[in-house]
């Protein structure tokens, strides 16, 4: 992902509009890239910094709300990445157990016929 892909997701990123596959390839990109993550928390930061001023909380930590923000898009996409495999595995089982079905069948046909 270039820096101009990752810099158009910062929006849709804070705004919870972004897909999977779109975040997977931003929080990459996040933590490799000094520029891009200082964008990411001037976003973040306008973003809590006018939810602040609706709810008229008072100090709040922002890189901390920044990183645990980070932290559940991480596990959102371990988990995706996860329920990826565990289909894929389930995919590769259900493919072999009918190409084995398949093999047996023909195998008791072309005895069948002789
Ligand atoms: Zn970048």
């Amino acid at each position: 992902m270039t820096c101009r892909e990752a810099q158009r997701l910062v929006t849709p990123y804070i705004n919870k509009e972004i897909s999977d596959d779109d975040l997977a390839e931003f929080l990459k990109h996040i933590d490799s890239c000094e520029e891009c993550r200082e964008e990411l928390e001037i976003y973040f930061m306008v973003d809590v910094g006018i939810r602040q001023l609706d709810e008229g909380t008072g100090t709040y930590n922002i890189k901390g709300a920044l990183e645990a923000a980070l932290e559940i898009s991480r596990q959102h996409v371990r988990l995706l990445h996860m329920i990826q495999t565990a289909r894929y595995a389930v995919n590769t089982l259900c493919f072999w157990a009918v190409a084995v079905l398949l093999f047996m069948q023909a195998r008791m046909w072309i005895q069948g016929g002789i």
